[in-house]
């Protein structure tokens, strides 16, 4: 396992922890402020949202790298399955396109919800499954991976018929390509005592770790995540069952937090963020 003690050089910036840049959101910041803020503190990367690049993908990736940076993943395809994943992959597809001009090899994938007409989650896995057999060949010409990203089970019915690393996997295995893999969020897998051998099984299939913590009194399911080190997740041993399996790629923090941290100045954020990765992740 990494020692991070004296070292953030793997740290990466999830935007949504800023509330999105977004005007009513946090303080608003552009994507040219945020990378200078994170290239200032000598950070790894920048993971964007779509809503923030808009026509510009390929403009903010060349200033990413221009600042000593990668863009390390792309937020996220729309759902693929359940009531409001759109009818055909068109949008899909634009968001792989969006990551190849942003240069990013990793896109997230949050599975949108039961399939209608559908009930429990295994019919939806295979539909799911079916669409990324489509979409898998042609994120893997443009040179992108896709990431399933499993969110925690009070996210059925609406968000995703993918509840752990296992369902993730049992997934990938349906679709057989090799650029289809997980991404594991501390979020939404700190619960699940059989993660170590999930993420085993996973191996190289694990394509992003996804920092924040879980408060012991969770007051919105969605907005109050906790920053690292002020919850109950078990960051060390989650991060140690990843990086045996083999991931050695950039440590995202993302934390939506609408009451606590989208109320701060984002460079307080971002040096808390800091802090805590080499002292408690
Ligand atoms: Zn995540």
């Amino acid at each position: 396992m990494r020692n991070f003690s004296n070292d953030h050089s793997a740290l990466a910036l999830n935007t949504a922890t800023l509330g999105h840049n977004l005007d009513g959101r946090g303080a608003g910041w552009s994507p040219e402020q945020v990378i200078d803020a994170c290239a200032a503190r000598g950070m790894a990367g920048i993971v964007f949202w779509r809503r923030e690049i808009g026509p510009r993908a390929v403009e903010i990736g060349e200033r990413v790298r221009a600042a000593g940076m990668e863009v390390v993943g792309l937020c996220r395809t729309p759902y693929i399955v359940g009531a409001e994943a759109p009818r055909d992959l068109d949008e899909a597809r634009a968001s792989i396109d969006m990551a190849a001009g942003l240069g990013t090899s990793i896109l997230t994938i949050v599975s949108g919800g039961t399939e209608p007409g559908t009930k429990g989650v295994l019919e939806s896995q295979k539909i799911l499954a079916d669409r990324l057999a489509s979409l898998a060949p042609y994120a893997a010409e443009r040179g992108v991976k896709l990431a399933l990203e499993p969110l925690n089970p009070m996210f059925g019915g609406n968000r995703t018929v993918l509840m752990t690393v296992r369902d993730a996997l049992r997934v990938c295995e349906m679709v057989g390509a090799p650029n289809l893999g997980v991404a594991v969020d501390v979020y939404h897998v700190w619960w699940d005592a059989d993660l170590r051998d999930s993420c085993a099984r996973a191996g190289d299939r694990i394509l992003g770790y996804h920092l924040c913590d879980w408060l012991e009194t969770t007051r919105d399911m969605l907005l109050d995540r906790g920053m690292m080190g002020d919850g109950v997740a078990d960051l060390k041993a989650i991060r140690a069952a990843v990086e045996d399996a083999g991931y050695a790629g950039a440590c995202e923090v993302e934390i939506f937090s609408a009451a606590d941290w989208w109320m701060r100045d984002p460079a307080e954020v971002l040096d808390v963020m800091v802090e805590r990765f080499r002292a408690v992740c």
